[in-house]
């Protein structure tokens, strides 16, 4: 693989976070397991589309409500303590800049997670959803849409135009079959380490690469940096 010799210069690439730049796969998923609870039934029915990412959010705020009421910011902020930078991914998020390449973040995992990842790795630019709280920091009722998790090209094609990049120069990185939005027309999109037997087989089925590791670094042979 790595056969870069015929691939356009890389000015952009954008980041999926959870499961890419992050290890762990969802950073809804941590919260889920900090309360105790499981919203396997209602990510199937997100991922084949009866829910909205609105009703989907509700949902899991309804959740953790549920045993604990009210949550704090603080505490869904420690929730995260324990999680992980994928390994390699401040190499190659240094090594990309270093070569001027844009590096954004489009997220739909919780913003007071993302943002953080995004000051750690300075990024250029990021995008995440997530929550509203209320006037004493405590968490509301409902979730904040940003961007669709299976409409993340209208997000990558916004940020093209604003900054001036070409999609042909654009390499989107994403581990879930929803990633595959990331792909837009012209660009190219790299499967990274996708864990979920349907995240597979999409993989698959899309004729893109697909890199079964967890090093971030592995990315770096299907770019063109100079
Ligand atoms: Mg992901």
């Amino acid at each position: 693989m790595g056969n870069s010799a015929d691939i356009p210069k890389t000015t952009c690439v954008v980041f999926d976070c959870d499961g890419v730049l992050v290890d762990a796969v969802s950073s809804w998923r941590t919260l889920h397991d900090h309360f105790g609870t499981d919203n396997d039934f209602n990510l199937q029915r997100f991922i084949r589309g009866e829910l909205t990412d609105v009703e989907f959010m509700r949902s899991d705020i309804r959740m953790w409500k549920d045993i604990q009421d009210p949550i704090t910011r603080d505490e869904l902020f420690r929730a995260y303590s324990g999680v992980k930078l994928m390994e390699g991914a401040r190499h190659v998020v240094e090594q990309l800049q270093a070569n001027g390449v844009f590096v954004a973040i489009v997220s739909a995992g919780v913003d007071l997670f993302v943002s953080s990842i995004a000051s750690m790795l300075k990024v250029d630019d990021w995008i995440a959803n997530g929550f509203i709280f209320n006037d004493d920091n405590t968490l509301s009722d409902e979730g904040i849409c940003r961007l669709h998790a299976v409409g993340k090209n209208k997000i990558i094609l916004r940020l093209l135009e604003m900054n001036n990049l070409d999609p042909q120069n654009c390499v989107s990185v994403g581990d879930s079959e929803m990633d595959l939005s990331m792909h837009v027309d012209g660009s190219r999109f790299i499967g990274f380490n996708p864990t979920r037997e349907s995240s597979i087989a999409a993989f698959q089925s899309a004729g893109i690469p697909v890199i079964h590791s967890k090093d971030l670094r592995d990315i770096l042979p299907h770019l063109k940096l100079e």
